[in-house]
């Protein structure tokens, strides 16, 4: 994969601050939500390219309702290969009693590949990513680890997780022109790399099942149906549950991990302390072109806010991880106009 996280890393240790370790931060009220969602409704023109095929959703992860949304029918109606951010979902698989999350495996980058001729697997770290462990793979975004690991425990558990985080079907949003997306349905047995880094033939997902699988993240493993209308309204429909918690957490604490990972420092900007992935999928055929993914929550420790991005010829390292940073932002602008404490309360 193409993807440049490096520079994600340095970009996203630029953005993060600490919050107080163990701060009790609370889950939104409606009234908050309704605030929130005319607040960066005016914030819209600040924020928003002017390239009409980008898409991003931001959610209250704790009751299903999206404050705030681009491109609904880019967000609902298209899907597109995951790339990087379905490591999550391997994770998920791999930290459910098939992999040792501390054994340790050393990425040499270079011309190394994993997987059969036609769907081999490299690093996009051409240095390689030396000794990485589960978590570590995670938030370094190694793709050897992860098509090993694809490799070692075959794609139905890989499949087994998608279903769960609920891809390949609709999630019964309000946004209309849905599709499902789509899992491979007759995966051959040479694809399990390709499918543990996101790259599987077949493997289609739209950006609203994604930022409804990173809210579930972010929840404890609540699937919502993402509503639109009514911010102020309870909870939206519950259309799944992930039942490994500890899995969840350790999901998590990776991705909390980026900044220290990243640079070993961080810049004090804000207080919305954002943790996520990046992901970055071909596409095009024979001009090799490619999209861009980020999904994630902010606070990282207690989320008050879940974010999908996706963005038409970009990379994920780049693009979509600069717009992520001007919706968190906006959101945090926001969270101060309507009186939203992030910080311990
Ligand atoms: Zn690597």
């Amino acid at each position: 994969m193409p993807g440049r996280e490096n520079s994600f890393l340095v970009f996203l240790a630029a953005l993060l601050v600490p919050i107080s370790s163990g701060a009790a931060v609370r889950q939104l009220s409606p009234g908050e939500r309704v605030c929130l969602s005319a607040k960066l409704g005016e914030l819209s023109a600040s924020v928003v390219r002017s390239n009409q095929r980008d898409a991003f959703a931001l959610m209250d992860p704790h009751s299903g309702r999206i404050l705030w949304l681009e491109n609904r029918k880019t967000l609902a109606g298209r899907s597109f290969q995951p790339g990087s951010i379905f490591k999550v979902i391997t994770t998920y698989a791999a930290r459910s009693g098939l992999v040792d999350p501390s054994e340790t495996y050393t990425c040499p980058g270079g011309e190394t590949t994993i997987g059969p001729p036609g769907a081999e697997v490299d690093c996009w770290l051409t240095r390689g990513h030396g000794p990485v462990n589960l978590s570590k793979a995670l938030a370094l975004s190694c793709n050897l680890y992860f098509a090993r690991i694809g490799r070692r425990i075959g794609v139905t558990p890989l499949l087994r997780a998608a279903g769960e985080f609920g891809l390949g079907r609709v999630t019964g949003s309000d946004l209309g022109g849905e599709v499902s997306g789509s899992l491979p349905s007759w995966p051959p047995a040479g694809q399990a790399a390709r499918m543990a880094t996101g790259q599987a033939d077949g493997l289609r997902v739209t950006p609203l099942q994604v930022l409804s699988a990173v809210a579930a993240v972010a929840n404890g493993g609540v699937l919502y149906s993402p509503r639109v209308a009514d911010p102020g309204q309870g909870p939206t429909p519950v259309r799944g549950e992930l039942k490994d918690t500890a899995a969840l957490r350790f999901i998590r604490d990776a991705l909390e991990q980026v900044s220290i990972y990243g640079t070993g420092r961080t810049l004090r900007l804000y207080d919305l302390r954002l943790a996520g992935k990046t992901g970055t999928a071909a596409w095009g055929g024979v001009n090799w072109r490619t999209h861009a993914w980020y999904m994630g929550f902010a606070p990282d420790r207690r989320p008050l806010l879940s974010l999908v991005v996706f963005v038409h010829d970009g990379t994920g390292s780049k693009e979509a991880a600069s717009l992520a940073k001007k919706i968190i932002v906006a959101a945090y602008q926001a969270m101060k106009a309507c009186g939203v404490q992030v910080k311990k309360q």
